[in-house]
């Protein structure tokens, strides 16, 4: 083993101990230290002033009481995090997730990988995220409204245009945002339009955000395919999830001439052999706020799996866009079996790092997450441009934009990951093009 490698199992052995019980939090830092590697040996100055243990420690954690009343004027106690990962590049970036199973590791995971993330968009953003285990599902929109006002009512105090500027994610939309920002615009007496993203659009959202992360995966997507002669016309693609993110990359990919066949929630998942309607799978979600079952009784040909995977499915392209670690070894063994050729993440983490291998191992061309789905933050960055010029761009100008980044994505991942010596690996092209420009701003800015 060389020094290097020693240096940093040594890092990641004391990260563990220090941050015991976080294993989301472990498996992101692992993989992306296991692709530093080779950066560390060709430039040793960025294991220099601590560079590597400040940039997996969080500048700042926050982990507040959230107090709320209930319908049935019970009082429920939840809790609040957001964590300041890393503002080198620019103010802190990243949504805020209301699901039952966030607690403060998968907080940190997440914030991590928007470091790395938000950097490889181009664009003067830091890293964090939030949230809370709040569960909004089956609670009224007063319930809904009221959480987001309590929540609001200490996280106001961290935030700031210049500061930390949120946006949603798992369990926060376009209507959790708008509670989001009354109550902030109440405490502080200011139309401070650039501290959340994904507002409406008359109240200084920008076209084209809600669409973007689900897009940008496409986009991105293309780029891997054309790399090698192919495109998503004719494609068969499964798409896990049906939320905001899944819909969007269903509704891009079939413009592009790509079949969908299936898609799923946390209910099940439903095999469409001809395609997606999106129009109606919107008015389920977005709309009715309904679950996939609502979807097939609704509409011909589209069969409900209460068992079984998703991933059983025979495609051309995954694009896995629910949740991490919704697919496993296994799972990636039957999409190869299946003759899968490409997997692009639409969602954070979600493929499990023996997945990741599965994958690799068989000459899939694999697009993380960091990468692929980064076309979302970017879009919030260009809402936070649009909010600092006072203007509103058109859809299309807007689109292209975002198109342009994601592909810029694709080609400085595939050219670095060539640059050293691991040719078509966008893990760690992506981990290493990322690091880099903020362990460069970290380095000029001192050891702080
Ligand atoms: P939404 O809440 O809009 O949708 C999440 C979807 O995933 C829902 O359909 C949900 O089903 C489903 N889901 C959750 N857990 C499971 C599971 N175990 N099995 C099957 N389906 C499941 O969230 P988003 O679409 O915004 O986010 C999805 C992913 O994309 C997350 O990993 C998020 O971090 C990531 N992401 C989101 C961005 C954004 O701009 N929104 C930006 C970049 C990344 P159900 O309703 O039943 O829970």
């Amino acid at each position: 083993m060389s020094n290097i490698d020693d240096q940093v199992n040594e890092y990641y052995n004391k990260l563990l101990k220090r941050n015991a019980g976080e294993p989301e939090f472990h498996q992101a830092v692992a993989e992306v230290l296991d692709s530093l590697k080779i950066v560390l040996e060709k430039d040793p100055h960025y294991a220099d002033y601590g560079l590597i243990q400040r940039l997996c420690e969080p500048e700042r954690q926050v982990m507040f009481r959230v107090p709320w009343v209930s319908d049935n004027n019970n009082v429920h106690v939840s809790r609040g995090f957001r964590v300041q990962f890393n503002s080198a590049l620019g103010p802190y970036k990243g949504g805020l997730r209301f699901h039952p199973s966030v607690n403060l590791g998968i907080i940190k995971f997440l914030g991590f990988e928007q470091i790395f993330k938000n950097s490889l968009t181009g664009l003067p953003i830091g890293g964090g995220k939030g949230g809370s285990d709040f569960n909004p599902k089956g609670r009224s929109e007063g319930e809904i409204m009221r959480f987001c006002q309590s929540f609001m009512t200490e996280l106001y105090r961290h935030i700031g245009e210049y500061r930390d500027v949120p946006a949603g994610d798992i369990g926060v939309g376009g209507r959790e945002i708008g509670f989001l920002f009354g109550q902030y615009r109440r405490l502080t007496n200011e139309h401070e339009s650039g501290v959340l993203t994904g507002k409406g659009l008359t109240w200084g959202g920008s076209l084209v955000r809600t669409e973007a992360t689900g897009y940008g995966c496409v986009y991105f997507t293309a780029e891997m395919m054309k790399e090698h002669g192919e495109s998503f016309d004719g494609a068969k693609v499964i798409v896990s999830g049906s939320g905001n993110v899944a819909i969007y990359a269903i509704e891009k990919a079939q413009q592009l001439g790509a079949t969908v066949i299936g898609f799923s929630d946390s209910s099940g998942w439903v095999e469409t052999p001809n395609g997606v309607d999106v129009e109606l799978l919107k008015k389920v979600k977005e709309v009715d706020r309904g679950r996939v079952a609502d979807y097939v009784e609704q509409t011909e040909g589209a069969t409900l799996h209460t068992d079984g995977t998703i991933w059983s499915l025979t495609a051309d392209v995954a694009l896995p866009c629910a949740t991490q670690n919704e697919l496993n070894g296994e799972h990636a063994q039957m999409l190869v079996d299946n003759g899968v050729k490409y997997v692009a993440e639409g969602a954070n983490m979600p493929s499990t790092p023996e997945a990741i291998d599965v994958f690799q191992e068989n000459g899939v061309h694999f697009g993380p997450g960091k990468a692929a789905n980064a076309g979302g933050v970017a879009t919030s960055a260009l809402e936070m441009q649009q909010n600092a010029s006072r203007d509103a761009w058109s859809f299309e100008y807007t689109d292209e934009r975002l198109h342009k980044i994601m592909t810029s994505i694709f080609r400085r991942s595939a050219d670095t990951a060539a640059e050293f010596g691991r040719e078509g690996n966008y893990v760690v092209g992506a981990n290493i093009t990322g690091f880099k420009k903020v362990a460069d701003a970290m380095l000029a800015q001192g050891v702080i």
